[in-house]
């Protein structure tokens, strides 16, 4: 070691990160630096409110007050127990975890990615079923590592890697007579994400859900829900499966579970689990000390500090008040989703709008090229959805005045 300050430290972020990171990501043009609730600020000082939310992993407010000082005191302490060991705090995280889960949830491989979940959920049907093909969705994203992948819908992510894991089927999300059809007696899996968020927050429609819950029953397929971006409270309510009254022998989460901190898992039926023998999956950082306990302080301020309740509450503001800006603007073709969970289909390309945003300082997301995605953290108020409502007001009026649509 030369002894030589870091390269980035005099340095903007930018050049050292674009030179070392290659393009993988679709980049924008701000340095985060900290961050508080549903605020971030840049390097600079500027304050942006944070409707991007980290994808969705921002869950319970940047630096949540619980869940610092969870962290706080479980660095303390230790910050690593591996799985062939005990630890109280993982305990803890999975009795609460588990109170928590849909019915007959019992069970739960702690991993350290949504990806990872989704591979466990691939292993465990396979291991239980003992059959070799998997049903998804049309528009479904599962995750980019190579099983995950398999599943996940989009020509784009899956092309240049094939061949994936074989077997796979997929069926137009919403039709349940298809997925029906699908079902065969060589499936052992069929998966779907409730509400589907990165092809454009489809929500399932009405009876779909239940409709492929009868059919893995009546053919013995496993039914997993992939809810790591809709699940823990998002959509107004603890699971976005709630909203159909289903629940799936497997649940897939990570994005917001611990806070920020990675954790993945994967939650199953007891005796889906128990068909897997010693040795057959394991991750080595997968139920660290310091993830479940952010994991807990995150399951904590869900549920003590009302966060479900202000996300359906707050999240009715921001409906209606897109509803209203729908009416007043011909660029919005659809508004959709349910409660911090949104989707707003424009009749252009969003990145004019989300640059624009950052300009009012307001972070934005998007999903696909047409749709903005809103995946504020829970903890947002009435007077953060005007503000972004104005901001949207503003961004709308000014694009389709350039556009020339009236
Ligand atoms: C983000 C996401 C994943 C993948 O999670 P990673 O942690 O990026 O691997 C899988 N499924 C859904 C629905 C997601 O939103």
């Amino acid at each position: 070691m030369s002894g030589e300050a870091p390269a980035s430290a005099g340095r903007d972020a930018r050049a050292v990160e674009d030179a070392a990171m290659g393009a993988m990501y679709q980049r924008f043009p701000v340095t985060v630096e900290r961050g508080e609730g549903a605020r971030v600020w840049d390097s600079s000082g500027r304050e942006y409110l944070d409707f991007m939310g980290g994808y969705g992993v921002a869950l319970v407010g940047h630096r949540n007050a619980r869940v610092t000082e969870a962290i706080r005191e479980q660095a303390g302490r230790i910050v690593t127990v591996h799985g062939s060991l005990y630890s109280n705090v993982r305990a803890a995280f999975l009795e609460r975890l588990v109170s928590l889960a849909p019915r007959g949830l019992e069970c739960a491989h702690l991993n350290n990615s949504g990806a990872e979940a989704v591979e466990a959920a691939i292993k465990f049907a396979r291991k239980f079923t003992r059959r070799p093909r998997i049903v998804a969705m049309r528009g479904s994203y599962h995750g980019k590592s190579m099983g995950a992948l398999s599943l996940t819908f989009s020509p784009k992510y899956r092309r240049p890697f094939e061949p994936l894991v074989e077997g796979v089927e997929f069926v137009p999300f919403g039709d349940a007579g298809a997925a029906r059809e699908a079902i065969t007696d060589d499936v052992g899996m069929v998966i779907v994400e409730p509400i589907q968020g990165e092809s454009g927050i489809h929500v399932a429609p009405d009876g779909f859900l239940r409709g492929v819950r009868e059919a893995c029953d009546e053919r013995g397929a496993v039914l997993a829900f992939d809810e790591i971006q809709a699940g823990l409270g998002r959509t107004g309510r603890m699971w976005a499966c709630d909203h159909d009254g289903v629940a799936p022998d497997i649940l897939c989460l990570a994005k917001g579970i611990a806070g920020g901190v990675p954790m993945g898992v994967t939650l199953a039926r007891a005796e889906i689990v128990a068909s897997m023998s010693r040795g057959e999956h394991s991750s080595t950082f997968g139920g660290n000390a310091l993830s479940c306990a952010a994991g807990s302080a995150t399951l904590e301020a869900l549920t003590a500090d009302g966060l479900v309740g202000n996300a359906a509450a707050v999240g009715r503001e921001l409906h209606d008040g897109l509803a209203r800006l729908a009416r007043s603007h011909p660029s919005i073709r659809e508004v959709r989703g349910r409660g911090l969970m949104v989707g707003i289909e424009l009749r252009f390309d969003v990145r004019e709008i989300i640059m624009g945003g950052i300009e009012r300082g307001v972070l934005l997301l998007y999903s696909g090229r047409n749709t903005l995605r809103l995946l504020p953290p829970l903890v947002i108020t009435r007077g953060d959805v005007a503000r972004v409502l104005g901001a949207l007001d503003g961004l709308l009026s000014e694009e389709e005045a350039r556009r020339g649509i009236a």
